[in-house]
């Protein structure tokens, strides 16, 4: 055990104050009470931010959702607009986890959880993002569950988040808001690869408090499902996962958003799939000629070789599933 100091803000303006001075912001404490207990985190003062007003789950003016960074996945995973207009972020939510840290686990928190692998938990093992200039003991060690897309020699963990898989694909944004005022940052350009500072995941600002993630307005009708593939059918991270939405207006696919978990250092947004959709009648020949430009680019480890394959399969299914021709 070691010494740390904890506050309860109760406002954002003494939450602020706290962060700027190093504060670190908890609310559900699903990831970082089990890493401090573990040792793997440090933290040497604890934010609070439980009280905040942040558990809100708005329209917003184009009609696209807001969705306050305190909502818990369990109450996003129920709010009756999230589960009408973009199913695959409840199919997401209810994938993860157990019941009952989607009860405790909030948006915010999911959204800024480490990407890590067993081996960032062992203190005993060489980690680069634990400490960093260390090594990586997964790139010789056992790397089934590792990533294959957007690695580097640093690093080749997997992000662990199912709904950060749906967030990309439906390109939401993530509101911040820090010492110099609020911005909003692309879920693309929120969540960092590796390269040669992994220990560095979210492009926040020190201080910086995640205030909601916001979906845009997509046309409608839409259609939307999220599929993971993992060992076991509970509390188990994805060996692979896509997250799909499908405009289809006149018998043709207008607007397409795909991407992956499991196979990527962050949520893997898959373009080249989904330009391959645009434009084109949702018939059966049309799913595995898409879904076959999932995995371009796949740099395959010693244990996980199977990925490319099943994630080009995990794509054209859920494609077919949604597309509706399953
Ligand atoms: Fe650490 Fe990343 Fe290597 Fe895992 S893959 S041991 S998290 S540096």
């Amino acid at each position: 055990m070691y010494p740390f100091s904890f506050t309860k803000a109760a406002t954002t303006r003494e939450a602020l104050n706290a962060g700027r001075n190093g504060g670190r912001y908890i609310a559900g404490g699903t990831t970082l009470v089990d890493l401090t207990r573990e040792t793997v985190e440090w933290p040497e003062t604890l934010v609070d931010i439980s009280d905040l007003p942040l558990r809100e789950i708005t329209v917003t003016e184009r009609g696209g959702l807001r969705i306050g960074a305190l909502v818990s996945m369990a109450e996003t995973a129920a709010n009756r607009k999230v589960r009408t207009t973009y199913p695959v972020i409840a199919e997401s939510l209810e994938l993860s986890v157990s019941a009952q840290l989607r009860n405790m686990a909030t948006i915010g928190g999911n959204i800024m959880q480490r990407t890590r692998c067993t081996y960032f938990r062992d203190v005993t093992a060489a980690c680069n993002k634990r400490e960093p200039g260390s090594g990586c003991a997964a790139r010789e060690g056992f790397n089934r569950m590792h990533a294959v897309l957007g690695t580097s020699y640093a690093c080749v963990a997997t992000h662990p988040s199912d709904v950060a898989v749906a967030f990309a694909a439906l390109e939401a944004s993530v509101h911040l808001l820090g010492p110099d005022g609020e911005r909003q940052v692309p879920f693309a350009d929120f969540l960092l690869r590796p390269g040669s500072t992994p220990d560095r995941e979210q492009a926040v600002r020190p201080g910086e408090l995640i205030t909601a993630v916001e979906i845009p307005a997509l046309p409608r009708p839409l259609k939307s499902g999220y599929l993971k593939v993992r060992d076991r059918q509970s509390y188990e991270f994805a060996l692979t996962s896509a997250a799909v939405a499908l405009h289809v207006r006149g018998g043709v696919i207008r607007e397409a958003k795909v991407a992956a978990g499991g196979v990527g250092t962050v949520p893997w947004k898959l373009p080249a799939v989904e330009q391959h959709l645009i434009g084109e009648r949702p018939l059966e020949a049309l799913w595995a000629a898409a879904a076959a430009k999932a995995a371009e680019g796949a740099r395959p480890l010693r244990h996980n070789r199977f990925k490319p394959e099943l994630l080009n399969r995990t794509v054209e299914r859920q494609l077919r599933i949604v597309g509706g021709t399953k």
